[in-house]
């Protein structure tokens, strides 16, 4: 029998048991026999699902529903809450938290199937690689080649993101994330290591962002490529940019080589047509990702053109 804790001084994940906070993810993978059936419940905790807007910079509670995200920063970190706003459903959103999206697992097949074996189960192979990989990376740079899963991820990679633990430490969004190549887990915390907040700082004077998908249908599906933007503009001319995709690698990648092509710019047609091709630049698909390629090309503009039409 486990103890539900009230307070972090109260957490106690036994080895081999598994948290939970909206169990979105969780209660698929107990089902695809890929998660412990031992479970610490995060949600009676407090301060666990609060936004604290009054500090020097944001802490958003590994508990805080997407759907809570989106509302409450929508105007202070446009792109972080259209991101959070456009994926999965209403439902999973106001179910799912923010730190159970950067935890969640990989939504690969032969993963969620219960009787295969991979890298990512313990076994010692990837059966996806010699298979069926469709969905797969166009950024080929591990063993595994299936894509993170965390839009939210993708969008915390254009902010200053620190990822505050339950012990009281803190790590950068890099470290939890890792680089991609390992190709046996989804994120770098170790056994027991909770996230109790994720910190990012103020959002940009007047910032503007944009996001936007390509997906196999309308919702309730993850993407086969995506793309996020925030920047600051002086007049039409973009003063400052961060921009990432998602969908193409293990780990969501941030643009920075591409940035500097759209900042100083007013972003004219040229301009973003260099910016969304570059953006391609050192992908290396799978046999069937190639259709990433220019997939990655049109997701990058469609995401530009909103943010100048914003
Ligand atoms: C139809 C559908 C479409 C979806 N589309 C997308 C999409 O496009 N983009 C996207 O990003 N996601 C998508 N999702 C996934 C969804 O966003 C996640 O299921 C959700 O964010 C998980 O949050 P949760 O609180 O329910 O996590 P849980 O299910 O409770 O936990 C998920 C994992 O995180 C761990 N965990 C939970 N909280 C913590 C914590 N505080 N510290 C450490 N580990 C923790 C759990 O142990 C578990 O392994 C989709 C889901 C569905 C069902
Ligand atoms: S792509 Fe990754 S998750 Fe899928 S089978 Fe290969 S190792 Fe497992």
């Amino acid at each position: 029998m486990i103890e539900f804790p009230t307070t972090y001084d109260d957490l106690d994940v036994p080895a081999g048991a598994v948290v939970r906070s909206g169990g979105t993810d969780l209660q698929e993978r107990l089902r695809s026999h890929n998660a412990s059936p031992t479970i610490v419940d995060l949600t009676g905790i407090e301060g666990y699902a609060v936004i604290d807007l009054d500090g020097q910079r944001v802490r958003i509670g590994a508990g805080t529903p997407m759907a809570t995200v989106a509302r409450d920063l929508a105007t202070s970190h446009p792109a972080l809450a259209i991101a959070t706003g456009s994926l999965a459903t209403p439902q999973v959103r106001a179910t799912g938290s923010i730190g159970g999206n950067l935890t969640q697992h990989t939504r690969c097949w032969y993963y969620r199937h219960p009787e295969t074996d991979c890298f990512k189960s313990g076994g010692d192979s990837c059966p996806a690689r010699s298979g069926r990989h469709l969905y797969g990376v166009a950024f080929d740079r591990s063993d595994c080649v299936h894509p993170h899963p965390s839009t939210i991820a993708m969008a915390l990679r254009c902010y200053d993101a620190t990822i505050n633990l339950a012990d009281g430490s803190t790590r950068s969004l890099d470290e939890v994330l890792g680089d991609g190549t390992d190709a046996t887990r989804d994120h770098q915390l170790g056994p027991g290591e909770v996230i109790a907040s994720v910190e990012i700082a103020d959002g940009w004077p007047d910032e503007r962002g944009a996001y936007f998908r390509s997906i196999s249908r309308f919702e309730a599906e993850w993407p086969l490529v995506e793309a996020v933007v925030r920047a600051r503009f002086d007049g039409d001319t973009v003063t400052h940019c961060a921009l990432a995709i998602g969908g193409v690698a293990t780990v969501p990648l941030r643009m920075s080589a591409v940035e500097p092509t759209l900042v100083g710019s007013v972003l004219d047609d040229a301009t973003i047509a260099t910016a969304a091709a570059t953006c391609t630049d050192g992908a290396n698909p799978l046999p069937e990702t190639g259709y990433k390629i220019d997939l990655i090309a049109a997701t990058v503009t469609e995401t530009l053109e909103r943010l100048r039409n914003r």
